[in-house]
């Protein structure tokens, strides 16, 4: 099963991919945590995309589409996998779309977690990362068991540059712009469907539930 996530930064796709992957056994493969550990590690690709990251701009696409097909290449993505935070434009679209035909294969269903504007700016000033293993967690949505530590692995939680209020608005206005036209790309292909991203987080699962079949 092959699964995209689409909705506006900040909407719940990454924690409603997370669930996805652990119920249907097949991996989350999210661009942003990838890009995010290249930064850390401080590798080539990881130098040039920090420059757009921390500004809220999108990577180029060149860069973002080598490191997915690439990752979708390797051997635990055989039986699917759900992807969250690609693609963000229509050209990473029509490169993943090429690349699956040229394998014979398709994208099965696309996901729209649907959340307005102005609740978005709302959740991504709660929103707090592990500085160590790139868990997301929300100071009133889904808190920590211990305030600012991770449930994961202990280490602190932070703010993330690309999650500060100036930056939120600045992603949104990409957001519209550059990823939102997907919605239509993949309605047209016959595999969108939308889940009301306002509810809570068992009921978006629940929904998205639905739509994938138990
Ligand atoms: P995310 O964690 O998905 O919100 O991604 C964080 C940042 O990584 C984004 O604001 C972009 O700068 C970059 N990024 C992640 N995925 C992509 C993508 N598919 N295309 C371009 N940039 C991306």
């Amino acid at each position: 099963m092959k699964i995209i996530m689409l909705g506006a930064p900040g909407a719940g796709k990454g924690t409603q991919a997370k669930r996805i992957a652990k119920k249907y056994s097949i991996p989350h493969i999210s661009t942003g945590d990838i890009l995010r550990a290249n930064v850390k590690g401080e590798t080539e690709l990881g130098k040039k995309a920090q420059v757009f990251m921390n500004q809220g701009l999108l990577v180029p696409d060149d860069l973002v589409i080598d490191m997915l097909m690439d990752r979708i290449g390797q051997a635990d993505c055989e039986k699917g996998y759900v992807l969250d935070g690609f693609p963000r434009t229509i050209p990473q679209a029509e490169s993943l779309d090429a690349a699956l035909a040229g394998l014979g294969e398709k994208m099965d269903f696309a996901i729209d977690v649907d959340v307005p504007d102005e609740n978005i700016v709302k959740r991504m000033g709660g929103r707090r990362a592990c500085v160590n293993c790139g868990a997301t967690y929300h100071v009133e949505f889904n808190p920590t068991k211990t305030e600012g530590i991770c449930d994961a692995c202990g280490e602190k939680l932070i703010l993330r540059d690309d999650d500060k209020p100036e930056t939120v608005q600045k992603r949104l206005d990409v957001y519209h712009d550059q990823t939102q036209p997907l919605i239509a790309y993949y309605e047209k292909a016959g595999i969108l469907n939308t889940v009301d991203g306002t509810q809570n987080m068992e009921d978006v699962f629940e929904s998205i539930v639905q739509i994938l079949g138990a």
